[in-house]
């Protein structure tokens, strides 16, 4: 196991009814910028629950933050918060206006031109407090320091401990209102992040391992559960924090993380408007059968604790594994290859061109993912 230092300050409310918790969390004489989306939170009740949880404090709104948030609609609500003086944002909705709303908490305080907290990395020497109401499991992002943010065809991310969220409410009730389409999502963008943390070689971390396992397993297991029972809570509730525990940090601490599925899959979502969850279904068989030499062993730990396997040799435990998350994804509903989503052969070359424009030459848990791998494996996600 690698040295790390583990510190995760996000205050977790978790259940029904946890949104009254937001009067406690925020200062009370914080001013305070309510951030959503394309409104789905006027519709389910939530709105009404944020504002009356709100109604001790002075607060504003700004809505119109669109899934794969734009940097132009962010700056706009920079803009807002300068000019009305909040000084607290809270994030309500799912990973993209929590996405978005740390960037505007970075941007707003931020001495210079706010692209380049994208575009070159630059460091930030200060935040704006940031909260969250989840209402859609998936990202990870309600307690995490990550934020991924989109400008035309550039799909960007930063980190910055400053913009981790002080508290996140996780009420599983919230998400029933998801669609379909969304609930895969959501499970599939979770999975794909343990295996992006697990999958990964060599690895002595015991704890990490079957933390990560027990992650996979209940996704695999409630997954497809929440699509066959909507109504179901108790699936909704496992399901939510399973997908905030993929990517919350512990799992990844002390080990090599990959990632590469990630990286291509942004590429795909900024140049062909696929949903996140949607590349990563489509990218990771692929990552996972072009690496198999390396992953074998890790894939056929997988196959022997997560999906009881325990007949064949390494190498028939791996491919039957890669073959077992194909089906897991596909009895989610979301596609495994890019013609499912109407791309192919033809449209390699402008997520190479990309990819190598971003920088992400070097890929994978050893960085040995080059441009003419990354390729490779796009070909077989044909
Ligand atoms: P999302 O883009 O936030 O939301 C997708 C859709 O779901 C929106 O149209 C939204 O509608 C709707 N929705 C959300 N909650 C709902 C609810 N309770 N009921 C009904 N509809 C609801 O989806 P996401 O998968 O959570 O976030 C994806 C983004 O996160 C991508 O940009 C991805 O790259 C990024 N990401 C970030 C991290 C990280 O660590 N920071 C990790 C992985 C991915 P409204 O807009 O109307 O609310
Ligand atoms: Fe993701």
């Amino acid at each position: 196991m690698n040295n790390f230092t583990f510190h995760n300050p996000t205050i977790i409310h978790f259940g029904q009814g946890q949104i009254s918790a937001i009067s406690q969390a925020i200062p009370a004489d914080a001013k305070v910028l309510v951030t959503y989306g394309g409104g789905s939170i006027k519709t389910n009740g939530v709105y009404e629950q944020v504002v009356e949880a709100l109604s001790g404090h002075e607060w504003g709104e700004f809505s119109g933050i669109e899934p794969n948030p734009q940097y132009d609609t962010l700056m706009q609500a920079v803009q807002k918060v300068k000019q009305e003086g909040y000084n607290y944002v809270l994030a309500v909705g799912g990973g993209s206006v929590v996405d978005g709303s740390k960037f505007i908490v970075a941007a707003a305080e931020f001495d210079g031109n706010p692209w380049d907290i994208l575009a070159q990395g630059a460091a930030l020497q200060t935040a704006l407090p940031l909260g969250c109401v989840l209402t859609l499991p998936a990202t990870g992002s309600e307690s995490n320091a990550g934020s991924v943010v989109s400008k035309g065809n550039d799909k960007l991310f930063f980190f910055s401990p400053l913009v981790q969220p002080a508290f996140a409410v996780l009420d599983p009730q919230v998400t029933l209102s998801l669609s379909a389409r969304q609930v895969s999502n959501g499970v599939v963008d979770a999975f794909v992040h343990v295996m992006e943390q697990y999958v990964t070689f060599p690895v002595n971390a015991k704890v990490q391992d079957r933390f990560a396992e027990g992650l996979l397993a209940t996704l695999m297991e409630e997954g497809p559960k929440a699509l066959s029972t909507p109504q179901d809570l108790k699936v909704r509730s496992n399901i939510m924090w399973s997908a905030t525990q993929a990517l919350n940090g512990l799992i990844g601490v002390g080990v090599p993380q990959d990632w590469a599925t990630h990286m291509i899959g942004h590429e795909i979502t900024g140049h062909y408007g696929v949903d996140h969850a949607r590349t990563l279904s489509i990218v990771l068989p692929a990552v996972l059968k072009f690496k198999t030499p390396q992953k074998q062993a890790k894939l056929a730990q997988f196959a022997e604790r997560v999906l009881g396997m325990q007949a064949g040799s390494d190498e028939q435990k791996a491919s039957q594994a890669i073959a077992k998350i194909e089906a897991f994804f596909q009895s989610m509903e979301v596609p495994t290859r890019l013609s499912d989503v109407d791309l192919g052969a033809d449209n390699i070359d402008t997520l190479i061109n990309s990819l190598q424009q971003h920088g992400r030459e070097q890929l994978g848990e050893h960085g040995d993912i080059d441009i003419a791998t990354s390729r490779k494996i796009l070909e077989l996600a044909c």
